[in-house]
This record gives structure tokens, C-alpha cells and sequence, in this order.
């Protein structure tokens, strides 16, 4: 857009807009393109949003270590590390965080400016106070974790839940671009399902929506990680699924590729386990499809991997279960929206503008 077209559209005079255009572009969250000549005489400079004048770091935790993404405003990744944790105790988390964060900041050049660091993690997450509420999964119990990396890095962090960033990330930069109401699906070391509902994401008062792998499968299930009997996590989490093959077939050291391979190879067994989790998978997931009515559902997550094998069950299920016709189920093969999902809490800082603005009504 020109300066002139954002005066029509906003209703500042063309004197204002100049006047923060010039502001915005100082401080490079603007650049001026190419003008091109027509028929009558100079055409106006086109602006853009400059997405590489700012840089994100994205750090999600896993179970044994981070996986760290610097970005620019767009979450196209620039550079890349993983850092391992010798145990899962905030303060161990804390010191690999930091070093991920000093090997990422190298990387950029001095005229980058950083606009903060995402961190995102399984668990409740209270987003406004940056504390993990509590996580089952690392054993965190009303962790400060924002204000203790930011004490150490002196950048602003914010904390999230792995789940809703990456939905928030799918929510800027993918299919919510398409779709303004839609599930981010998760079946990883735990199952999950963000909600997007007209182009927000739904946390629920306790910031447990969507938590639909402690939804309960059977009472007298195996013990889950919330300490619960029977949640469906306990059955169909990616591991929990490798780990069943491996026991019926009596195998070592093996994982989800291996698993896959063996379908693939005809082993029935692995095949007859994927079959049974995609149909009850989609069989509680058509529950949440009633209550929320998606335009669609996005996948990622460990058991991604397996392809047909899990989600051609778990359509065939949801095509019995729903109540209408199905929201497309698509899987999200890249796997890169976990880490940058966390870069995506940082930079949709700038671009909330509806959040900047009840801020703005709050405080008047
Ligand atoms: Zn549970």
C-alpha cells in the first residue's frame, strides 16, 4: 500500500500517516518499494512490512532437550540448535535455555534488533504472568520460567503451551491463513487439540481447553501422566503406541520410523494398533469436532509419521461419529511450526493489534 492509500483506508490525514510511516520506517518495521513509472508520471512508493528487520527466538521444550529456532517476523527460520538437559528441573531447563539463546544471538548481526523470546512447553500455562501453572509431564508446579529466563537473557519471554503456539502459528503463517476456525491436533509424547475459533485462540479459564488426551477412554486404564487412570494418552500417545508393538512383537530399541517401516512391510500387528488409534482417536475427536465445529483439522506431532496408516482410520471414524460431513483432516508433514510456533509468541506481539488496543482502553 501507498501512504496515500493507507490515509483513504484509515481516515488519517495524508500529513499523519507520513508522519508514522517515517516512524515505522526508522525503526524497521517498514520498507519503501520499487515505484514503477505509468502513464501518468510517477506511481506512489509502495510500502511492505520489513519481517527481516526483526529478528524471535522459539525454543520448545521436548523431553530431554530444546529445540531452538532464531526467526525473522515471518518465522522463517534463519538459524537452528538443539541443547540438551540433564534432567527436567526448571533450573536445569533454565541453564540449557540460556545457552541456546547466547548461540542464537551470535548468529544475528548487529543490526538486528530482538523483539523476544518464545518458550512453549506441555503443560498449564497462566500466558499473562509467563508461570507454568502445572506441567504432569516435567514435574513443574507454579514455575516462574518467563521471569527466570528473562532475568538471565534481558529480552522480554513469553510462555506458552506447546499446542496453542503451534495452533498460533498455523493461526498466522498457515492454514489459518485459509481458515479463520479451525484444530490444531496434536498426537505426540501427549494428545492435544488447540482451538481457533473466528481467528482466536480459545484458552478456556484454566488454559486446559483442547486437552483431549486426558479425555478418559476407560476407568480402569493404566495410570496416566495427570494421575488419572485411563486418559487416552495412555493409549495412543506416539510412544505409547510404539512401545505396545514392541512388547507384542518382543523387539528392542526400536521407534516410531522403525514402526512405520514395519507397516509398510505388511507386519499386521503394527498395522492393527495404528487402525485401532486412528478409530478411537477420531472417535473422541468427532466429539470436540460437535462441540466446536471446525473448518478444519491440522496435524502434527510424532505420530505424524505414520502416515495412512493412522489417518485413514481416523477419517473413516469421524465419518461415522461427526454429525455432518467431516472438517478436512490435514497433516502437517514439515514439523518446523513446534519451534517456530514458539518464535510466533514473540512476534505476534507487534501484530496484536486488537490486544494492544483493549490494553490501551484498559489503562484510559
Ligand atoms: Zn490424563
Amino acid at each position: 500500500m501507498s501512504r496515500a492509500d493507507i490515509a483513504t483506508v484509515t481516515g488519517l490525514s495524508p500529513a499523519a500517516v507520513t508522519f508514522v510511516v517515517s516512524d515505522l520506517l526508522d525503526e524497521q518495521f517498514l520498507l519503501e518499494g520499487n515505484t514503477t513509472k505509468g502513464g501518468n508520471g510517477r506511481r506512489p512508493i509502495p510500502l511492505t512490512i520489513n519481517y527481516a528487520g526483526h529478528l524471535a527466538i522459539g525454543i520448545k521444550m521436548n523431553v530431554d532437550h530444546l529445540e531452538c529456532i532464531l526467526t525473522d517476523l515471518s518465522i522463517k527460520p534463519i538459524s537452528s540448535v538443539v541443547v540438551e538437559f540433564a534432567n527436567t528441573s526448571p533450573e536445569a531447563v533454565l541453564d540449557a535455555a540460556v545457552i541456546a539463546v547466547g548461540r542464537l544471538q551470535k548468529v544475528a548481526e548487529a543490526h538486528h534488533r530482538f523483539i523476544g523470546i518464545g518458550f512453549t512447553m506441555a503443560g498449564t500455562i497462566d500466558v499473562k504472568s509467563g508461570i507454568c501453572v502445572r506441567s504432569h509431564r516435567f514435574n513443574w508446579k507454579n514455575v516462574s520460567f518467563a521471569k527466570m529466563l528473562e532475568e538471565k537473557v534481558k529480552v522480554p519471554v513469553w510462555l506458552e503451551d506447546d499446542t496453542i503456539a503451534f495452533a498460533m502459528a498455523h493461526h498466522l503463517f498457515g492454514v489459518g491463513r485459509q481458515h479463520k476456525t479451525f484444530g490444531a491436533l496434536a498426537i505426540g509424547e501427549g494428545i492435544g487439540c488447540a482451538i481457533v475459533i473466528e481467528g482466536g485462540v480459545h484458552h478456556g479459564i484454566n488454559g486446559e481447553a483442547g486437552k483431549i488426551g486426558h479425555i478418559i477412554h476407560d476407568l480402569n486404564g493404566e495410570l496416566c501422566e495427570c494421575g488419572r487412570h485411563g486418559c487416552l494418552q495412555t493409549y495412543f500417545s506416539a510412544p505409547s503406541l510404539v512401545e505396545r508393538w514392541r512388547k507384542q512383537r518382543q523387539l528392542t530399541n526400536v521407534d516410531r520410523f522403525a514402526m512405520k517401516e514395519a507397516a509398510l512391510a505388511g507386519d499386521d500387528i503394527a498395522i492393527q494398533i495404528l487402525q485401532e488409534a486412528g478409530h478411537q482417536i477420531g472417535k473422541h475427536l468427532a466429539s470436540f469436532i460437535i462441540v466446536t465445529d471446525p473448518e478444519v483439522i491440522i496435524v502434527g506431532g510424532e505420530s505424524v509419521t505414520f502416515g495412512d496408516f493412522l489417518f485413514a482410520p481416523l477419517r473413516a471414524s469421524l465419518e461415522i461419529y461427526c454429525l455432518s460431513k467431516p472438517p478436512i483432516v490435514i497433516p502437517d508433514e514439515r514439523d518446523d511450526f513446534w519451534s517456530s510456533g514458539a518464535a510466533v509468541l514473540a512476534t505476534q506481539q507487534l501484530f496484536n493489534f486488537e490486544l494492544l488496543f483493549s490494553e490501551d482502553q484498559a489503562q484510559s
